[in-house]
């Protein structure tokens, strides 16, 4: 039994506090806080459970952050806003003395480079401190690692080539919008691609490299290398992997708006000025933008996000996939939100519970592929998001 305090009140933060009120015997106390409270009274409202409550917090502002952490003593705190307020909030977890989880590494907001440099400074301080920070516990980061640790332990010797494949084949009937966060959606599928190969990162253009890739129950769909955070922390806790690469799926639609955002300078993030007053085109966009947290009506269709891995074992070369579908109808009947937001919004809660269970929990800041990934994988089965394996397949990709 644990208090936890979930901060960010948007798609992923409604799965996240419906799956764990679903939980009183494990988070025995919520606290659901966000910029707008009004957010977090709707969805306290729909879920309707004794033990969720609500309160407004700047999560830029750590004294802010300092004092709801001490009048709620939560035993874990929860980081479901953007990535620009982790290490606000990690400063409060270490003022205050209480252990952290998120699901996106920190991005500063002039800057569109995501990288686990930052948060990693903090592993001393968190060692020390006695507490322990979980970082990237989504799907993808999240299960993702997850998946390729449960692979290193049961299924391989020596992992040798990782790809990470996620595809959304939902339709949400909009002509344009994005899963989640539009501005870090946008920020994250603009940039250059990168993977590693041979002990080195290779740069690409963006949606450079593509080609189509077959998902279960889905078919084929032409699939984009891009950079995704989880490699950089892969390929140095798996140093036998000779090269990791992430896919992603982007329908035609999707992508021509997205040449149109850009060159027309939406997607830009530095200030301007419009009419004596600063705004930042990428922002302005989101406030037009269908929010992610809306979009779950009327949308149908699967995701599919797994991991092919080719390696050794006793010798011998071996291929393996393990993967999850999700179904966008279910997630909504479920929680009123489409599947992006509840593939992230499960693994988070679980996460939460490996810690408030002592199953993950040693003091400093971790990946999640540097804990044990037996329990973690058992309750995606009971929590709603089961995985399948296949063994001595083609995966399509050389
Ligand atoms: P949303 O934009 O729907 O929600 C973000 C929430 O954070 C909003 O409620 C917002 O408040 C709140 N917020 C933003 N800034 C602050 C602040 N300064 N103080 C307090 N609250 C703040 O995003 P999503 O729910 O779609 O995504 C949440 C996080 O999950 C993001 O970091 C995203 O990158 C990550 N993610 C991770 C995935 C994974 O698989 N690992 C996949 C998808 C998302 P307001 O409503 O007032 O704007």
């Amino acid at each position: 039994m644990g208090k936890v305090l979930i901060i960010g009140a948007g798609g992923v933060g409604t799965v996240v506090a419906y799956k764990m009120a679903e939980l009183p015997e494990v988070f025995s106390e919520i606290l659901l806080a966000s910029r707008t409270k009004e957010k977090c009274d709707a969805i306290a409202a729909r879920i309707g459970s004794s033990n969720l409550k609500t309160a407004r917090v700047n999560a830029d502002n750590v004294p802010e952050l300092v004092q709801l952490i001490q009048a709620f003593q939560p035993d874990l705190v929860v980081n479901v806003a953007l990535p620009y307020q982790d290490l606000t909030i990690m400063d409060a977890c270490l003022e205050t003395g209480v252990s952290y989880l998120d699901t996106a590494n920190y991005e500063p907001l002039d800057e569109a480079k995501f990288e686990y440099k930052w948060q990693w400074a903090y592993r001393e301080r968190f060692k020390k401190a006695g507490l322990t920070a979980i970082l990237g516990c989504g799907f993808d980061p999240g299960v993702s690692g997850i998946y390729t640790a449960y692979a290193a332990k049961h299924h391989f010797d020596e992992i040798r080539y990782l790809d990470i494949v996620d595809c959304n084949a939902g339709n949400h009937g909009k002509a344009f919008a994005t899963n989640f966060n539009p501005e870090i959606n946008i920020r994250e599928v603009t940039q250059k691609g990168k993977y590693w190969e041979n002990g080195e990162w290779i740069m690409t253009e963006p949606h450079e490299i593509h080609q189509p890739l077959t998902y279960p129950r889905i078919g084929e769909k032409e699939s984009y290398l891009i950079f995704h955070e989880e490699l950089e922390s892969l390929v140095i806790n798996f140093p036998t992997i000779r090269r990791a690469r992430f896919w992603m799926t982007f329908g035609q639609e999707y992508l021509t708006h997205l040449r149109v955002i850009q060159n027309i300078g939406m997607a830009g993030i530095q200030p301007i000025n419009y009419e004596g007053k600063e705004i930042v085109p990428i922002q302005f966009l989101k406030a037009v933008l269908p929010k992610p947290e809306e979009l779950g009506v009327n949308y149908t269709g699967e995701t599919s996000i797994g991991c092919r891995i080719k390696g050794i074992k006793d010798g011998k070369e071996k291929t393996y996939y393990v993967y999850n579908n999700c179904s966008h109808e279910a997630a909504y009947a479920e929680t009123g939100t489409q599947a992006i937001s509840y593939t992230t919004g499960v693994p988070v809660m679980i996460g939460a519970m490996m810690f408030l269970e002592g199953k993950w929990k040693k003091p400093g800041v971790y990946n999640v592929e540097e804990f044990d990934p037996d329990p973690f994988m058992k309750e995606l089965n009971i929590h709603g998001l089961p995985w399948y394996e296949l063994s001595d397949v083609d995966l399509e990709l050389d």
